[in-house]
Order: structure tokens, then sequence, then C-alpha cells
């Protein structure tokens, strides 16, 4: 099944820090890209350089579990995306059926 679903390549990624409130979801579901940090103003990114379909999925949920949005994707086709975006909130449930 996971065949069937094509996964979006992540260009980049950055955090709305005028947006963010500090809830740290998206540090939970990609902690290899975000960490805590102690101040406000969002989370630290630790890297942007996602490799692998896991990492990709990874950035992928963090967006989609952001309560305001603010955690963006820019896709390969050069598309921005966050949790507003109904195609990406289909495609992480989707996705998340194939992993388990
Ligand atoms: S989930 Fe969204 S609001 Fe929460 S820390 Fe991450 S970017 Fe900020």
């Amino acid at each position: 099944m996971g065949d069937a679903i094509e996964l979006p390549r992540v260009r980049r990624f950055w955090v709305n820090t005028e947006t963010c409130i500090d809830q740290r979801r998206c540090v939970i579901e990609a902690p290899l890209f975000v960490s805590d940090s102690e101040q406000r103003g969002g989370p630290i990114i630790t890297s942007d350089r996602p490799g692998n379909e896991v990492e990709m999925l990874a950035l992928l949920n963090a967006a989609w579990v952001c309560p305001t949005a603010s955690f963006k994707l820019e896709l390969e086709d050069g598309s921005v995306r966050d949790s507003s975006d109904r195609d990406l909130r289909e495609l992480c449930k989707a996705w998340s059926k194939v992993v388990g």
C-alpha cells in the first residue's frame, strides 16, 4: 500500500515565530530536526536536511500537528504547506496508516 502513495520531498522547513505558541508538538514528531528552547519564539532548528522517507515523514507530521500552522514546509514542487493544508493532512493520515 505504501507504494501507492507518493511521499513528497521536503526541500526545506521553517517555523513562523510570530504565530508559534511554543507548544512543542513538532519537537515530539521531528526530534531529529527541532528541539526544545528555554526561550519563547519557537523550537531550535537543529538540522534542515531531511534525507530518507522516514525523516521526510517526520517533518510532514510535525507540520500536520502544529495547532497554529506555524511549521512550514517547502516541497520539491515549490509549494509551501502547513497544517491548514487539507492535502497535507490527508497525506499524513494515509502514511500514518502505512507505517503504523
Ligand atoms: S507545534 Fe507549531 S506552535 Fe508548537 S512549537 Fe512547533 S511550530 Fe510552534
